[in-house]
């Protein structure tokens, strides 16, 4: 039943299988049951604690864009919210049907439609599995480098909906730099595209609305993107510093000096502990770096020798090469069982960038709140800094609690009020509320405080695109429809 819908859901109901066939639709409550989590924490705890989560009303699996345009037509019409769904390896909640209705899964929306080897670009559709793109992409001797620990379960909307990361973006950048040109459904059902290159003076950049807005303006049907050769080389050196300061100083000497490192990943000393002695079976005392060069040999090695004497200059310690292609081999394994975090651990990535000036003290100030603030939880503090820019960096930083309340409502006030301290914690010295996870509704609330006076233009572009508020409600700050905040969909997100 689509409790969403007022009056009679059987018409919505039938106007979807008229859309994608009766194969396309389901609201068996087991296939909605399926689509209840992505790896937001809170989604997670409730299923792991039998609580009842939030689930769609009705699951479609659309196969071409206008028929994904068609859905949110009807839903336009009906009022009924549309939430898009790629891989459900988002963090955020993004992909929850928090208020029911439809839930849009773009798997099957996944034709590479051209690889042009010429310009060096792809073009496929939105709902692509990203190792599938990288593997046909691969055997032309190219790649998309875009190399998220996700990649077997991410799709190439999903990538683009949060501006997304991967572990070469220091060189290659992050999705939305690499990002050409989108095809998009709009929430009124129209189809639209944005100009074949993404170097124009032809106005502002309308791509720059969709990349970053998690499905809540429109959701993208099909992206061209940039790629890269294979390179020729890929050369990994790694070093422990005394301490974190010289190793971050060691990274904005290097990215202030046009080095183009593929890798630069900084360990604070407590993750060098905890995760890479851990994982990398090393034995690293202070904070370890690994980083790397790619393209021509001789290129990448005289790239490597610049960067190891800045490094040697602040008191590095060259543990060569084989600890670094160790890691690469290994990157993804952190993330993974039996060394990832999980349930009944309460747990984030409270992700941030900043720049260089502002680092050290957003790093040291979220380091004493979370292990000070939450002393009474035995809140532990871990980072690393991997995404790198010429004039700054991303601060990838977890808080981890092994004991939170039992009580599911309790657990889910201190897991938002230490996402609140932190992300603000992040804030005021001069860092952003997210990075590359995106904001979902995991930090929606926070969206109209960060973006202060800009805040209305973004509610006014929403009110524009989408004046029914049916795209994805409930994510990135937007104000939900006062129907669907009383509909019996509606869920306590424990936001006091
Ligand atoms: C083990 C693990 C490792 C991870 N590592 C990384 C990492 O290295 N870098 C990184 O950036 N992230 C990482 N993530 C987070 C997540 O995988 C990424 O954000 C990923 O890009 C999400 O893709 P998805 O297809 O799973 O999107 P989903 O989770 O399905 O959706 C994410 C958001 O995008 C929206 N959306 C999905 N598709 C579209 C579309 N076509 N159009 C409009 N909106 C859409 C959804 O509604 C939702 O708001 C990791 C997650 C896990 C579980």
């Amino acid at each position: 039943m689509l409790r969403s819908l007022n009056p009679p859901d059987t018409l919505a109901l039938r106007e979807l299988r008229a859309i994608v066939g009766d194969e396309g639709v389901t609201d068996r409550e087991v296939d909605r049951l399926a689509y209840a989590t992505d790896t937001y924490w809170v989604s997670q705890m409730w299923l792991d604690r039998g609580v009842t989560p939030p689930t769609p009303d009705v699951v479609v699996r659309p196969e071409e864009a206008q028929q994904v345009a068609d859905i949110l037509g009807l839903a336009a019409r009906h009022g009924i919210p549309a939430t898009p769904w790629g891989g459900g390896s988002g963090s955020q909640g993004g992909a929850l049907a928090l208020y029911g209705g439809i839930l849009i899964d773009l798997k099957r929306l996944n034709r590479l439609i051209e690889i042009d080897t010429t310009s060096l670009t792809v073009t496929a559709q939105a709902g692509i599995n990203g190792r599938t793109l990288e593997w046909a992409i691969n055997k032309q001797g190219l790649t998309l480098a875009h190399y998220p620990a996700s990649q077997n379960c991410a799709t190439l909307g999903g990538y683009l909906a949060p501006r997304g990361s991967g572990v070469l973006s220091t060189k290659y950048g992050k999705a939305e730099d690499l990002v050409l040109s989108l095809e998009v459904a709009l929430p009124d059902g129209r189809l639209v595209r944005t100009p074949p290159v993404s170097s124009h003076a032809s106005g502002p950049q309308l791509m720059s609305l969709f990349v970053g807005s998690e499905g809540t303006l429109g959701i993208i049907t099909e992206a061209t993107m940039r790629l890269d050769p294979l390179p020729e080389t890929r050369r990994f050196r790694s070093f422990v510093f005394p301490n974190i300061d010289q190793g971050l100083e060691a990274g904005r000497q290097i990215m202030t000096s046009r080095l183009r490192p593929m890798v630069l990943r900084l360990y604070d000393e407590a993750s060098s502990v905890a995760v890479i002695n851990r994982v990398l079976g090393t034995s690293v005392d202070g904070a370890y770096l690994v980083m790397g060069f790619d393209g021509y040999p001789e290129i990448a090695e005289a790239e490597e020798e610049r960067a190891r004497a800045i490094c040697a200059a602040l008191g590095g310690e060259d543990l060569g090469s084989a600890p670094g292609e160790h890691w690469w081999e290994h990157r993804y394994d952190f993330y993974y069982p039996p060394f990832h975090l999980h349930q009944p651990a309460l747990y984030g990535t409270t992700d941030s960038a900043a720049r260089f000036s502002n680092i050290a003290a957003l790093y040291r100030a979220k380091k004493r709140l979370i292990e000070q603030d939450f002393a009474e939880w035995d809140a532990t503090y871990i980072a690393h800094f991997s995404h790198w820019f010429p004039w700054g960096v991303m601060v990838y930083d977890r808080f981890i609690i092994r004991r939170p309340p039992e009580d599911p409502n309790e657990a889910v006030r201190l897991h938002n009020k230490v996402w609140d301290a932190a992300a603000r914690t992040s804030v005021a010295h001069g860092g952003v509320l997210n990075e590359h996870h995106g904001i979902g509704v995991k930090l929606g609330r926070l969206m109209p405080e960060f973006l202060g006076s800009a805040w209305p233009v973004l509610q006014s572009v929403k009110d524009v695109l989408d004046p029914k508020g049916i795209m994805n409600p409930g994510k990135q700050g937007f104000e939900v429809p006062a129907h669907l905040k009383a509909s019996a969909n509606a869920i306590d997100m424990g936001h006091d």
